[in-house]
């Protein structure tokens, strides 16, 4: 094989590992953004029992599209950049009760996630 066909390969190769890791992203964003969904339509309002509840997110989000859907379908509200321990975690969409403390480290597991999301 001849330089240029060898340089030509493992560009081809390059490429292909650089889709095969973009594919593994998504997927594991997807379902990733899809079990946070899950978790947050399981919440229940602990004064109205409504299940119109919605997270606070803080830091600088990314908006990737899954941050989006969530965003427009009223299940995360921006909480803000700058996050403070004894922030509300939980708001009531319906009676705007809050709840819960977004220090949780669930939460800024999720902060952090977010800002590793690729566009
Ligand atoms: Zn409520």
């Amino acid at each position: 094989m001849g330089r240029r066909a060898k340089r030509e390969q493992r560009k081809a190769e390059r490429r292909a590992a650089e889709e095969a890791e973009a594919a593994r992203i998504a997927e594991q964003n997807a379902s990733y953004f899809a079990t946070w969904r899950a978790e947050i339509l399981a919440q229940t309002c602990p004064t109205c029992g409504r299940r119109a509840v919605a997270q606070y997110f803080y830091g600088l989000p990314h908006f990737t599209p899954e941050l989006n859907a969530l965003l427009d379908d009223g299940l995360i509200v921006l909480g803000g950049c700058d996050y403070a321990p004894d922030e509300p975690l939980w708001v009531c969409r319906s009676c705007k009760r809050t709840w819960g403390r977004a220090d949780d480290l669930v939460q800024l597991i999720r902060v952090r996630r977010s800002l590793q999301h690729p566009a």
